[in-house]
């Protein structure tokens, strides 16, 4: 059998998705500067005001398919930006640039949109601030019609179309979830990556950190993404085609067979019992969680609340509707709603203006909702107000602490926002808890003294990796390094397990390692008792469980933390996980 050319990834979000491919370039691409000759001038302004009118329309489609598709919010930023693209005093201003200085409309155009952004820079409005970001987005729009390339257009995806891009921001990513795209691929990206997890979520096929595939994708006609494997096959032979096609029935009869046995407790053979909740990003994905059988919700990540509403902030009334629908959806038991954990690579632009250079160890999560107080506070009130309504157990989680004080502070505001509820005739809660997201080293070193501030732990393996290894989760050139099984990773969740142990609080685990059959045997051995994953791997981590001893899965766990190198520890688990599989149906990648 044979086929046109095929590309190795990580596979990242399991499955096999078949179809044209649409190609979206989203990095910037470098803008040189060209000394033109005289008479090369008047051409070169009008190939300016050409582009400008390509961008214009391209901008106005993507207005009219968001009012049908996504909403009049989003149709009416891009309306805003149709309007900014033909703007005469923006194009009267490059076309000077371009007969004062002979340069290339590119160039021109960069250096007239850098004197804009520097009037923007230090004003303190946050509406001006906005503006910034519309301009770059569309000066990226009319660069990107100069250079003659596409702009993205998820929303108008030929069914089953596959997106291969670059690299693929969380806030487009989103959008996929009202698009009819069965696929994705990208060069960016790692395991962890929050563009991952929206697709993990979605249930789209996956596969990330795939080396120059956008110029692979010339000519292409029809892609297949492996999902499990990592690979991607471009033009594949028909018959290769009807081998995937059987694969993918194959998987979702499987996946069909575990759900059938969503109802069974997750309890090890000799009787140990362990919690399994479900991590969701967005609330369409209450049905399958409930389906895969969880025991309530160990993580929502709330900040996709905001970017699906961005630019416009959802209000407290909003935010109440939503936390109700989840503690409604999970009646009796716990729903864990983080704090919005902007900032990083997640949208934040809106909140803070000016871009920083280095923004995963800067204004992130629990550090920006306390510069941001207002921003803060409809959140936590719509959070007490949702908890009062009596439906279940609300757990209030708050993402990136690293200092016991940010917790205090956290507590005084919800205290007093609290006060300010009363007084205004809102009845209180009568049960809530608050706790802290485990994943920045300092906090692992210190959560002896943070378990005394809260009422639970969550180790957030993602960060937790990221952070203790210096290695970004999304980046794909070091992706390679970045390894959950690290022994010094290993040891700080084995730390905050022990200590939370000690002090009578509960301690849960919500990184993409809960999902991991290979870290399920270490985790339960550790004395982990409850796991909060994406929906789709509920069943087989279920099934893991269901096959494990708690004697023999902390036999593995000490034996795994004498080891002094991922690698080792990984091919041990490997082994061991093999052994214990052999006896039990279940098919896991590995
Ligand atoms: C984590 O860091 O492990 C985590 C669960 O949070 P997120 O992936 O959203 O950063
Ligand atoms: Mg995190």
């Amino acid at each position: 059998m044979s086929y046109s050319r095929m590309l190795v990834g990580l596979g990242v979000s399991p499955g096999i998705a078949i179809g044209p491919p649409l190609v979206v370039e989203n990095r910037p691409q470098p803008v040189l500067r060209l000394f033109l000759s005289p008479d090369r001038v008047e051409a070169e302004v009008q190939r300016l005001h050409e582009a400008a009118a390509r961008a214009a329309m391209a901008l106005s489609d993507l207005a009219a398919q968001a009012r049908t598709t996504v909403g009049h919010e989003y149709a009416s930023i891009f309306e805003a930006h149709r309007l900014m693209a033909e703007d005469p005093t923006l194009l009267s201003q490059v076309e000077e640039r371009i007969r004062r200085e002979s340069a290339n409309a590119e160039w021109a155009l960069q250096e007239v949109i850098q004197v804009m952004l520097g009037q923007f820079e230090g004003l303190g409005d946050v509406y001006l601030r906005e503006r910034r970001t519309d301009l770059l987005d569309v000066a990226a729009q009319l660069q990107r019609a100069l250079q003659g390339r596409a702009s993205p257009r998820l929303g108008e995806a030929p069914d089953g179309a596959i997106l291969v891009a670059d690299d693929i921001p969380p806030s487009q990513a989103i959008q996929l979830s009202s698009g009819s795209v069965g696929g994705f691929v990208s060069e960016a990206g790692g395991i962890t990556s929050h563009t991952t997890i929206i697709a993990k979520s979605l249930g789209i096929p996956a596969v990330v950190g795939v080396a120059q595939v956008v110029p692979a994708m010339e000519r292409a006609a029809m892609v297949i993404v492996d999902g499990f494997e990592g690979h991607v096959i471009v033009d594949p032979e028909p018959a290769l085609v009807q081998v995937y096609r059987l694969r993918a029935e194959e998987y979702q009869q499987r996946q069909r067979e575990l759900l059938a046995t969503a109802h069974l407790p997750a309890t090890t053979v000799d009787g140990r019992p362990v919690e399994l909740l479900a991590n969701i990003d967005l609330l369409h994905e209450i049905p399958a969680a409930k389906a895969g059988g969880a025991g309530g919700v160990g993580l929502f990540r709330s900040e996709f609340l905001f970017m699906q509403a961005s630019p416009v902030l959802p209000d407290e009334d909003q935010q109440v509707e939503a936390y109700s629908q989840l503690l409604e959806a999970f009646p009796g038991q716990p729903v864990t709603v983080r704090t919005y954990d902007l900032g990083g690579k997640k949208l934040a632009r809106e909140l803070l203006g000016n871009p920083e250079d280095n923004p995963v160890l800067g204004l992130r999560g629990v550090r920006l909702c306390l510069r941001k107080p207002e921003f803060f506070r409809t959140q936590l009130r719509a959070l007490l107000r949702a908890a009062s309504r009596g439906q279940g157990l609300l757990r209030i989680m708050v993402p990136l602490i690293g200092h016991v004080e940010e917790v205090k502070t956290v507590r005084v505001l919800l205290a007093r926002y609290g006060e300010e509820l009363r007084a205004e005739g809102h009845p209180l809660p009568d049960r809530l808890q608050v706790g802290v997201m485990i994943e920045v080293p300092s906090a692992a070193l210190i959560a002896k003294h943070l378990a005394k501030e809260v009422d639970f732990f969550a180790i957030g393996t993602n960060d937790l990796t990221q952070y203790t290894l210096a290695v970004d989760r999304a980046n794909e050139y070091v992706s390679e390094l970045y390894r959950p099984f690290h022994p010094a990773v290993l040891r700080l969740i084995h730390r905050v397990i022990a200590v939370a142990h000690d002090a009578q609080i509960t301690v849960s685990l919500c990184g993409e390692m809960a999902a991991d059959p290979l870290a399920v045997p270490v985790l339960v051995g550790m004395g982990l008792r409850e796991f909060s994953l994406h929906p789709a791997a509920l069943p087989v981590v279920r099934r893991l469980v269901r096959a494990l001893s708690f004697r023999e899965a902390r036999r593995i766990a000490n034996r795994a933390l004498e080891l002094a190198t991922a690698k080792e520890v990984e091919e041990y688990l490997l082994e061991q996980l093999s052994a214990l599989l052999a006896h039990v149906k279940v098919r896991i990648r590995l």
